[in-house]
């Protein structure tokens, strides 16, 4: 007898013993979304992943606190986060029903992914931007359409061209890795013409000088998301949100899980949304390190893009932005060294405080003397 098809399970083996594991062919071909590194231990000097380098609103500390005593950590949360959509309604001007919560902005891309991109239709996204948005499409074995943007980080009309399957379009706004923005009357624009809904993703519109909310009131096909991991300094608190139509707030709701925020950091973001001046004290001092690490990085001979986000996208014109990326590593400093098929590398750095960024700076200096003298 075949012993596959014996009872005695010591015989049965496991099929993918060595080789990939059953899993649907669309997940065994998909490249893995790889985050910037996240080291663990040690005294680095982290403007790798756009971190807020300064500590969040001490009224979230004392909120978490307290949200933490007794015995409310042995309930479940409020599934609706309902305290936290009542002050974000209360500071952005809408209903809460139409904010939508996740665990970070990234669950929410999830949940608008799942609930709008079935298998065989498109996503449509810029690019370079955020590669998650790539890596979404593919879990849902959708395709991904990427529309090159131009030398000044614009979007040419084929980005809000209909076509066949399209079902989802998402552009981060202000982008990243650029730190540029795309005007509001332009994503209007964009908005009305496109068959399907367009997602403005806002992780970085803190820093920016103008927001896309009043674009949800005016066109149903726009969907804004929000972080709490940049502005708010609480990346390792896991919040974002989304806001939109009731009607689309709805349906994604039943996509979502049931818990997907936690007691603390509902808690937490919700005192966060409240303390307005820590907030605009947190984005004046990071926007004064910012203008001056441009200043100082176009000094060094860099070509540094204007930024309206808590990072610097810039390059080099003798390009060894890899050297440079290593060099700064060796000495306990992490930057983002990007490099985008088809297309071109370049080095992100994120805006630490002033003390980081003058021993980048230092740092900086010296290597690009040795580059060009070795
Ligand atoms: C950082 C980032 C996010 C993710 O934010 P989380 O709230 O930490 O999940 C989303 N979109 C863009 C463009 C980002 O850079």
């Amino acid at each position: 007898m075949d012993p596959a098809t014996t009872s005695d399970s010591a015989s049965a083996q496991p099929a993918f013993r060595g080789g990939t594991p059953p899993v649907r062919p669309d997940i065994a071909a998909l490249a893995p979304y790889v985050p910037g590194e996240q080291p663990q231990g040690g005294r680095w000097i982290k403007l790798n992943t756009n971190e807020n380098p300064y500590a969040p609103s001490p009224a979230v500390i004392e909120a978490i606190q307290q949200a933490a005593s007794g015995r409310s950590l042995a309930k479940y949360p409020d599934p609706l986060a309902t305290s936290f959509r009542t002050a974000a309604a209360e500071r952005l001007g809408v209903e809460p029903d139409w904010i939508l919560c996740g665990n970070g902005s990234d669950d929410v891309l999830t949940i608008l992914v799942r609930s709008f991109v079935g298998q065989g239709e498109s996503l449509r996204m810029p690019y370079p931007s955020y590669i998650l948005y790539r890596t979404l499409a593919g879990i849902q074995g959708a395709r991904c359409h990427e529309v090159t943007f131009d030398a000044a980080w614009s979007l040419g009309d084929s980005f809000m061209a209909s076509r066949d399957g399209l079902r989802l379009v998402v552009v981060p706004n202000p982008n990243s890795p650029s730190g540029t923005v795309l005007s509001k009357a332009w994503l209007l624009e964009a908005a009305e013409q496109l068959p399907c809904p367009l997602v403005i993703d806002e992780a970085y519109v803190d820093f920016a000088e103008t927001d896309c909310i009043d674009l949800v009131q005016q066109c149903e096909k726009v969907i804004v998301t929000r972080s709490f991991s940049k502005s708010y300094a609480l990346a390792g608190l896991r919040f974002g949100f989304a806001v939109a139509r009731p009607e689309i707030i709805a349906q994604l709701t039943k996509v979502k899980d049931s818990y997907n925020c936690d007691t603390l950091s509902i808690a937490a973001a919700t005192a966060a949304i409240a303390d307005t001046a820590w907030l605009t004290e947190t984005r004046g001092k990071i926007l004064a390190t910012r203008h001056r690490l441009e200043a100082a990085l176009t000094s060094l001979g860099f070509r540094v893009q204007p930024s309206q986000a808590n990072f610097v996208w810039c390059t080099h014109p003798g390009t060894r932005h890899r050297e440079i990326y290593e060099a700064l590593k060796e000495q306990g400093i992490l930057i983002r060294w990007m490099t985008f098929p088809n297309w071109g590398d370049g080095l992100r750095i994120s805006v630490g405080t002033d003390e980081e960024i003058d021993a980048f700076l230092a740092a900086l200096t010296e290597i690009l003397r040795q580059l060009s003298t070795g």
